[in-house]
């Protein structure tokens, strides 16, 4: 080989796809919290692929004090990696609570926002290794994006979780109801609180499943959610965005949907020792 090929082939290596920017997507959340008593960043959740390293973006958002012990609620978003509406709402919903931190009174929020790094690089569903890390959960996985969320699930025991999905197969917002029996009152108003911005999907079968008003009770193995033994179950909502809306409206949608769900958790919780 020539210098001059030697030359060529080093400086041009294999035509690669344009990656999405997440410290740029992230960017606002740093700047909100370098300052900001509430919000904290955590970069230490870190993995390999391909030889390079990434990291699982964590921030955790601590709600002025309420009356009892914090609730812990966990939200994450962007585990299908081509599905950047939740990423973005999640983003537009900590600069709301940043706002108003009111809104999240009693809470410690733990937020997840780009679950699949490597498949929201590239565009996605899933991660770089091939793999829909939706269906990897509680099955010995050797993916580290599920090995590292599995283990925040461990450790936070939430009472409550959220995952946020686009359905580019539906025409209106719904969601799945898992876990906790009070989950069915949570994400009925969450579903109403949306489709202010949004029409609800009231088709009676949703992604191959049953679904009620826009709620669907059925599961896919391997989802996201609490480990298999923890009793009480947490509440286990997954909110699906219509893919085809404008980019604002899905935002709206799911940001007054999960402030819906705060706050009717709240009233939960306030009245339970009277249950
Ligand atoms: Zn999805």
């Amino acid at each position: 080989m020539t210098i001059t090929e030697s030359l060529v082939k080093t400086a041009a290596p294999a035509p690669r796809k344009i990656r999405r920017a997440i410290a740029e997507l992230l960017a606002p959340l740093e700047q909100i919290a370098a300052t900001s008593p509430n919000l904290v960043a955590n970069h230490d959740a870190q993995f390999e692929m391909d030889g390079e390293s990434y990291e699982l973006p964590r921030y955790l958002f601590v709600g002025p004090r309420g009356g009892d012990t914090p609730i812990r609620v966990g939200i994450f978003a962007g585990i299908h990696g081509d599905e950047p509406e939740g990423v973005h709402a999640l983003v537009q919903f900590i600069k709301l609570l940043e706002a108003k931190p009111e809104l999240a009174t009693g809470y410690y929020l733990s937020f997840y926002p780009v679950c699949n790094p490597t498949g929201f690089e590239d565009n996605t569903r899933h991660s770089r290794a091939g793999k829909d890390l939706n269906r990897e959960f509680w099955r010995n996985t050797a993916e580290p994006e599920v090995r590292l969320l599995q283990a925040e699930l461990i450790s936070r025991s939430f009472q409550g979780i959220i995952s946020l999905h686009t359905d580019d197969t539906s025409d209106g917002f719904y969601g799945f109801a898992h876990g906790a029996t009070l989950t069915k009152s949570l994400i009925a108003p969450a579903l109403s609180a949306a489709e202010k911005f949004l029409p609800r999907d009231v088709r009676p079968v949703i992604d191959g499943f049953p679904a009620r008003n826009g709620i669907i009770r059925h599961a896919y193995e391997g989802i996201l959610n609490a480990p298999p033994k923890i009793r009480p179950r947490p509440f286990e909502i997954i909110l699906e965005t219509p893919a085809a809306p404008p980019e604002y409206l899905k935002e709206l949608a799911f940001v007054s949907a999960l402030q819906t769900i705060l706050l009717e958790y709240n009233k939960f919780i306030a009245y339970a020792p009277n249950l």
